[in-house]
């Protein structure tokens, strides 16, 4: 039988975990291609530097740091503190060593002319990940936040990161730009992998901040409403919270309940004009199993809390099971 062509798309750590249960499970017998958020994406001293990707490839390279949730284990801050002395701006994000190296290499191949495309394939070969990591495009998009100026009062964007690290989602937000994103073209590979796909997963990721920049990339809605694979997600929410960061922070900006049948009803019904044929909620939600599935979503609960061991294995192969079901029910 041919290999399973399993499509993940992708924030940071949520699917960086989901995919190390992936590949525990289907990872001799699958293609899997990770479609990877860029919009987090930043330009801090002269250094490129691409979160989502690097939790990504940190994580199924088995270096990420497990207790920070981004950037490498066993990781020393010297570069930073040097940088603090200086007094360099900003001062508000950090960058550990290891990492730096990292991002000098990006941005030594951006500036020669590589895409992001061919950099992250560059840079994969060191871990040997068992997945195809692609960006949702080579093309600058960036997540900026439409906020009021603390100091000023003035309405004004900031970067995500800036949002998110310096003021730590305390700004109240009026508005999420996914600037660049109308123009931006999906990297090569991306409608292909969509197009070819047996599965197609949304794993728990920020909806907001994570799966719509790469939404928003002119192409990629559609060509996941025209796949002939089946779409599943994973909620991000556990008994109505998130897990770990500040999503409801960004869901209340944009009037969707943190809740995993709020979630499931943004990212809507396929057979509706959304995306989702199947959704899996954590046991603590079960209650909203009934509501979601009335909304044309096949919903089941299970434990989704991935930092106890050997659930995220458990939660790829019930995603894939799911998926299963859909599709034999289509072809009946
Ligand atoms: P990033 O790491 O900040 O880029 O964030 P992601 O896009 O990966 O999204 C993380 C989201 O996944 C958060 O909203 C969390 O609520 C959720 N999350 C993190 N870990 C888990 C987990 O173990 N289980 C579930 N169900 N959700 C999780
Ligand atoms: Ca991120």
């Amino acid at each position: 039988m041919a290999e399973l062509q399993v499509v993940v798309l992708a924030g940071g750590v949520g699917a960086a975990r989901f995919l190390g249960g992936l590949v525990e499970t289907k990872g001799n017998d699958s293609d899997i291609t990770v479609i990877s958020n860029t919009a987090d994406d930043i330009r801090l001293f002269g250094l490129q530097v691409c979160p989502d990707l690097d939790s990504v490839m940190y994580g199924l390279g088995g270096v990420e740091s497990s207790d920070r949730g981004w950037g490498r284990e066993n990781e020393t801050f010297n570069t930073l503190e040097e940088l603090r002395a200086y007094k360099a701006e900003p001062e508000w994000f950090q960058l550990g060593d290891r990492d730096i190296a990292t991002h000098l290499i990006r941005t030594q191949m951006l500036d020669a002319g590589y895409s992001l495309s061919q950099v992250t394939q560059a840079l994969c070969k060191r871990w040997e990940i068992p997945a195809t990591l692609i960006p949702m495009t080579n093309e600058r998009v960036e997540t900026h936040v439409v906020v009021d100026d603390p100091e000023t009062d003035h309405v004004k964007a900031i970067h995500f990161q800036e949002w998110w690290v310096r003021y730590r989602a305390s700004l109240p937000a009026r508005e999420f730009l996914t600037i660049g994103a109308d123009v931006a073209k999906p990297a090569p590979g991306v409608l292909g992998a969509i197009g070819s796909a047996d599965v197609i997963i949304l794993p728990p990721s920020n909806p907001v901040v994570s799966i719509n920049p790469i939404l928003n990339v002119p192409g990629i809605r559609q060509a996941l409403r025209l796949a002939n694979a089946p779409i599943v997600g994973v909620s991000p929410i556990i008994g109505g919270e998130v897990v770990r960061g500040m999503a409801d922070k960004c869901l209340a900006a944009i009037n969707v309940a943190a809740t995993a049948s709020g979630i499931a009803a943004y990212y809507g019904p396929r057979s509706g004009d959304g995306l989702l044929d199947a959704w899996i909620v954590d046991e603590l939600d079960e209650t909203s199993v009934k509501e979601i599935s009335q909304l044309g979503i096949k919903t089941v609960a299970t434990k989704t809390l991935m930092s106890e061991p050997g659930v995220s294995k458990k939660l790829a192969e019930t995603v894939l099971e799911l998926a299963n079901q859909v599709t034999k029910a289509k072809d009946a």
